[in-house]
């Protein structure tokens, strides 16, 4: 399967890691679009948030698990936002689940 995050989970294609662990992968964003921008990814390969179901859950669970952690490696103390695009209309460009952690400065009031 041709998935650049497959690619970057597997170490062919290097990234600035921020956490690993048996389920997920978190690296920088290659173009940050706050003053500090991660992404977190599962393993597995799951295409997006609309894929997720009740037997690859717990994956999901074990994500925002975590996620508190990475931002406080990130050092978001003062909060942060956690996005996931999907699709055509939520403008997904890769097709490997991953949630966007966006902070380090005050974000915009907007979602859209
Ligand atoms: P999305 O548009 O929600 O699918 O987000 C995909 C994100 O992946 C974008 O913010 C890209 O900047 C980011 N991205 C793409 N390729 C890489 C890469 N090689 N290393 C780090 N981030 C990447």
């Amino acid at each position: 399967m041709d998935c650049i995050f497959c690619a970057i989970i597997n170490g062919e294609i290097p990234s600035s890691k921020v956490w690993e662990d048996e389920v997920c992968y978190s690296f920088l964003d290659i173009n940050p679009q706050a003053k500090v921008h991660a992404l977190v990814v599962p393993k597995e390969h799951i295409p997006s948030a609309d894929a997720i179901c009740e037997d690859n859950a717990a994956v999901v669970a074990h994500i925002f698990a975590v996620i508190p952690k990475i931002a406080e490696a990130l050092g978001l103390s003062g909060g942060y936002r956690v996005v996931t695009n999907i699709g055509e209309d939520g403008c997904q460009s890769v097709k490997h689940l991953h949630f966007h952690i966006l902070g380090g400065e005050k974000l915009s009031e907007n979602m859209a």
